[in-house]
């Protein structure tokens, strides 16, 4: 059955998904949210993304708040940024923004810290693209994701193992929301920074370290 526009799941979600499964559901079953410092310095990098920007620089232009959707992937976001440079006068690949002839896409994402050890960014900025994919039946190779902490771009390639891991993902919190079970608080480095520890409570790293000492010692 094909899924309609209620199925839909925020693109924005595989990224809490990405850093912390139990992090998802607080936020998309129970619809938690607690607002940190990061939290707030992030949604003030967003606030000029949000206004809806358009800007042309060196035969680049660049679209800010950029709604996609993909009933495939069952996927559907507003972009921080949407690049694109003309490359042709045929096929018309970026119609979606108003514009004729062929361009090469690529999607943009804004992060106010640094990257990460971990996949959760690219695979957030690659759901992006591949849901411009299938609006723009085009194959998107690559995109940038900006740190606000060290003010660079990193480039990210979409290969197939970013592929395949983004769409193991989508499965996952779309089999997690249809069970509605919240994943159990697994304590790992990241809750420091994470804004719903207060809500999650997840064991301190001493309480674990004390439970697998009690349990080396007394089997
Ligand atoms: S505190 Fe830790 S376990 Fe709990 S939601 Fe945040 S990252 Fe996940």
């Amino acid at each position: 059955m094909q899924p309609n526009d209620e199925d839909l799941h925020p693109i924005s979600a595989l990224q809490h998904m990405a850093f912390c499964p139990r992090q998802a559901g607080l936020i998309h079953l129970d619809q938690a949210w607690e607002e940190n410092q990061r939290t707030a310095e992030g949604r003030t990098l967003h606030e000029r993304v949000d206004e809806g920007y358009r800007e042309f620089r060196r035969g680049i232009r660049q679209f800010s708040g950029v709604r996609v959707q993909s009933l495939r992937l069952q996927l559907y976001g507003r972009l921080d940024v949407v690049e694109v440079e003309k490359v042709g006068d045929a096929p018309d690949s970026a119609k979606f923004l108003g514009l004729s002839g062929d361009w090469v896409i690529r999607p943009v994402e804004f992060k106010r810290g640094e990257p990460k050890g971990d996949d959760c960014d690219r695979i957030q900025l690659c759901a992006q693209a591949m849901c411009l994919e299938e609006m723009t039946n085009t194959t998107i190779t690559e995109g940038s994701i900006f740190y606000g902490k060290i003010r660079r771009r990193d480039e990210v390639v979409f290969d197939d193992a970013l592929r395949n891991r983004t769409l193991e993902m989508i499965t996952a919190f779309d089999a997690m929301i249809h069970s509605r079970r919240l994943p159990p608080a697994v304590w790992m480095r990241g809750c420091r920074s994470c804004s719903l520890i207060g809500i999650c409570q997840p064991k301190s790293p001493s309480d674990f370290k004390m439970k697998e000492y009690r349990r080396e010692l007394l089997g």
